[in-house]
C-alpha cells in the first residue's frame, strides 16, 4: 500500500502525526488485517479551511505514485482536541470524485 497522508492544517501546531505514523508501522486500527507492506508516499494538509486544496494535493500524491489516499484523524475524528472537520464529509467525496475509483480511500487513521 502507497499511502498519501492527508492531514488538518488546524492541527500541525499541535500534532506531529506520530500516532498516524505508528498506527500504520504496527498495522493496528485503520490498517489492521492489510496485509502488504505499508509506505508512505507523501503527506501533505488539506490547505487550510475549507480543505479545497485537499483535493488538488491528493491528486498529486496519486500522480506521484500514491495508491491510497488516508484522511488523518484529526480530520474525521477530531484527533487530539475532539474537534472533528465539519468539511470532512465534502472534502472526502471531492477527493474520491477527482482520484477515481481505482485509489482506495481510508477516512480515518486511529
Ligand atoms: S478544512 Fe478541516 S481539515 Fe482543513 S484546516 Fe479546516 S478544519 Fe482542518
Amino acid at each position: 500500500m502507497k499511502v498519501g497522508l492527508i492531514r488538518c492544517l488546524q492541527t500541525e501546531d499541535m500534532c506531529p502525526a506520530t500516532t498516524c505514523f505508528k498506527v500504520m508501522n504496527l498495522k493496528k486500527l485503520a490498517f489492521a488485517g492489510i496485509k502488504e507492506d505499508i509506505e508512505v508516499f507523501g503527506v501533505n494538509t488539506c490547505g487550510g479551511c475549507p480543505g479545497k486544496k485537499a483535493v488538488t494535493r491528493s491528486a498529486e500524491m496519486v500522480r506521484r505514485g500514491a495508491d491510497t489516499i488516508v484522511l488523518a484523524s484529526c480530520i474525521t475524528k477530531g484527533n487530539p482536541i475532539g474537534f472533528a472537520c465539519p468539511h470532512a464529509a465534502q472534502m472526502k467525496a471531492a477527493i474520491e470524485r477527482e482520484v477515481g475509483e481505482t485509489i482506495r480511500m481510508i477516512d480515518y487513521t486511529h
